[in-house]
């Protein structure tokens, strides 16, 4: 399994072991992260988006060590076998570590499930990766025309929706969310989103109200969130 990863992560990558992984925290237990299962969280340090948003910035510079080295998450993972089900890769942005299918590989071996966060940056290891994962929580951050404001990024909607086919193709169990308020892009746009995703084939999305610090209050109308739920066959709102 790890051969035919790391083979598709390119041949730089070839050689990087689980050892290489860097963590930048773990959570040992969680029933919310990875749906309908008890699992632990490994946020992986590194990300090469700057969404005005994330709630981890401690974790987007790709050069800081690691918190914990992998031999002690390995070994915290080992004494968890038969108590917990899975194991989710969070972050940051775990694809960035050419070290991930290793540490994956490891995981699996464990006896784990694993599930994945990601925002859909690379979309050829993505690709690589959904043969052996159960569950993939995928960003939309928005709109197209929208998508690189809100990351930094140009050109990050394009490699989110390319992402998006790979998994939706996969048949990998999944949810697509979007963190939304309405600095970011206004409601009428939120609901042509929703129509694009539920063109492009998604059937989960998630909708995740998040409130700036100091911003204003809002609240989509019921009518309006009818409507958004109205597109899917499952529709969570999370709301700020
Ligand atoms: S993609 Fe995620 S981790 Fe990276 S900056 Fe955006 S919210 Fe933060």
């Amino acid at each position: 399994m790890l051969a035919e990863v790391v083979a598709a992560l390119g041949s730089e990558s070839s050689d990087v072991g689980a050892e290489r992984l860097r963590i930048g925290g773990l959570t040992p237990l969680t029933s919310i992260d990875f749906p309908g299962r008890l699992a632990a969280v490994l946020f992986c340090q590194g990300c090469p988006w700057r969404c005005s948003y994330c709630h981890n910035p401690e974790l987007l510079d790709a050069t800081a060590p690691a918190a914990l080295p992998w031999a002690q998450v390995h070994a915290f993972l080992d004494r968890r076998r038969g108590l917990l089900d899975g194991v989710v890769f969070s972050g940051g942005e775990p694809t960035l570590q050419a070290a991930l299918p290793a540490a994956l590989a490891q995981v699996r071996a464990l006896g784990f499930e694993a599930a994945l966060h990601t925002g859909g940056m690379y979309p050829q290891r993505l690709a690589a990766l959904l043969p052996h994962l159960d569950w993939v929580g995928l960003d939309i951050k928005g709109p197209l025309h929208r998508h690189g404001v809100i990351t930094g990024a140009r050109g990050s909607g394009l490699r989110s929706r390319e992402s998006l086919g790979h998994l939706l193709t996969s048949g990998v169990a999944y949810e697509c969310r979007t963190t939304w308020h309405p600095g970011l892009f206004d409601a009428d746009e939120l609901v042509a989103l929703a129509d694009e995703l539920a063109a492009l084939g998604v059937t989960h999305w998630a909708l995740q109200e998040c409130r700036t610090p100091g911003g204003a209050p809002f609240a989509l109308a019921p009518a309006r969130i009818q409507a958004l739920s109205a597109r899917f066959a499952s529709f969570t709102l999370r709301r700020a």
